[in-house]
């Protein structure tokens, strides 16, 4: 057998309101720097439209806006880290979104000997999350993301990436949604700022301007957190 890899891949954590960003800047993350993106949301979709037990769990309270239980996300999450292809590395984005989920990260890396290189705090004010999300869809084909108003394809109606014309929009993607999702943000998810603060690893990233912008400023935090 082989001696166990002495490079602990990385670990990020992109933490921040839903609408600021995490899935565009986790892409250009994976691309960048030949990360895997881990979206607990994409997860969870997945398992609604699979119709697995943990979907029909999560189906209506995602509809709500509200989080789902822990122990389901938590359970889905274990089961993707362990997959080969997170020894790449991994973006984390929409999880945790708790402080129970961060101490189980917290257990589930120390057992394997791994630990977070950076949490980056994507800042943002509430009133733009609500313009951006209710203007977001995403290529049904190959997930890219675009926006009615900030990021539009350059042939109309065609993805840049992969060129297919059929793009989709999210069911809790509506305004009313939005609210409970943002409150439900600030009640459950805000905290793990200072918790990541009191570990050492949180890195502000100022995510209101454009999206290069943020990517550019983005790439600086992962490469000083990787070396
Ligand atoms: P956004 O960040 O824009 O809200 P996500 O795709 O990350 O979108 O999440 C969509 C929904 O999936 C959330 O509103 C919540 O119901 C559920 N969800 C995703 N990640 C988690 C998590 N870590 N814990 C609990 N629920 C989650
Ligand atoms: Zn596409």
């Amino acid at each position: 057998m082989e001696a166990a890899a002495t490079i602990t891949p990385a670990v990020l954590i992109l933490l921040g309101p839903p609408g600021a960003g995490k899935g565009t800047q986790a892409r250009m993350l994976e691309d960048e720097f030949g990360l895997v993106q881990l979206s607990t949301g994409d997860l969870l979709r997945a398992a609604v439209a699979a119709g697995t037990e943990a979907g029909k769990a999560a189906k209506a309270v995602m509809e709500a806006g509200e989080l789902v239980g822990d122990e389901i996300v938590i359970a889905i999450l274990r089961d993707r880290l362990a997959e080969p292809d997170c020894a790449k590395g991994v973006i984390l984005d929409g999880f945790p979104r708790t402080t129970v989920q961060a101490q189980a990260l917290d257990q589930l890396l120390s057992e394997t000997g791994q630990k977070i290189s950076a949490a980056i705090s994507l800042e943002v004010d509430d009133a733009e999350m609500v313009t951006r999300i209710s203007g977001r869809y995403t290529c049904s084909m190959c997930g890219e993301g675009y926006h009615d108003t900030f990021k539009v394809p350059v042939a109309e109606g065609k993805c840049d990436k992969c060129g297919h014309a059929e793009f989709t929009r999210r069911a809790d993607d509506n305004a009313e949604t939005v609210a409970s999702r943002l409150a439900a943000y600030h009640e459950q998810t805000a905290p793990l700022i200072s918790y990541y603060q009191d570990h050492g690893v949180l890195k502000g990233l100022n995510a209101r301007g454009n999206i290069e912008e943020i990517a550019g400023n983005l790439k600086r935090i992962v490469s000083d957190a990787m070396n």
